[in-house]
């Protein structure tokens, strides 16, 4: 794995989420806690929960290459999840918190989304068939959990938020 290869490419993205599950882990509770509707709460009470369904598949996958579960600090997720931070912190109390808070979130599903494209299409090309299958099952989820959350802004936050 020395060579700057595909499986060198794969390990590296590996660790970068693995430390972005785990920030993300400690993000969804104040997520949670910040939320105004009760939908909104339960969904991001639901992706916790899946979410340790993700650090966990990625625990699988690394045992399956034989490679010791760690992360790299990502600063991707780092911004987002601050951007997060600061939308919450400046539209508390008002009606547009929510409609702030799901945008803020779809903006970590969609970066994970990229990452476990990303790591499914490389596990497949290496022929590493368990980590692909770990990958494409959260890929799923992540998807999910972003139209749940269109669902949630179009059918209710937005129109709250705009509702002056
Ligand atoms: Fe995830
Ligand atoms: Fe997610």
């Amino acid at each position: 794995m020395a060579d700057k290869d595909l499986n060198a490419l794969l390990l590296h993205t590996m660790k970068d989420v693995y430390f972005a599950e785990n920030a993300i882990l400690k993000a969804l509770p104040k997520m949670s806690k910040a939320a105004k509707s009760k939908e909104l709460k339960a969904a991001f009470d639901k992706h916790l929960k899946q979410t340790e369904g993700h650090v966990a598949r990625l625990d699988q996958a690394f045992k399956s290459i034989g490679v010791k579960a760690e992360g790299v600090p990502c600063e991707a997720i780092k911004g987002i999840l601050k951007e997060g931070d600061e939308v919450a912190e400046d539209f508390a109390g008002g009606i547009a918190l929510d409609a702030g808070l799901i945008a803020a979130a779809q903006a970590v599903e969609h970066y994970e989304i990229s990452r476990y494209g990303a790591l499914q299409a490389w596990a497949k090309q290496l022929g590493l068939k368990e980590p692909a299958r770990l990958f494409g099952e959260t890929l799923d989820e992540e998807e999910k959990t972003d139209q749940g959350l269109t669902d949630l802004a179009n059918s209710k936050a937005n129109i709250a938020a705009a509702a002056a």
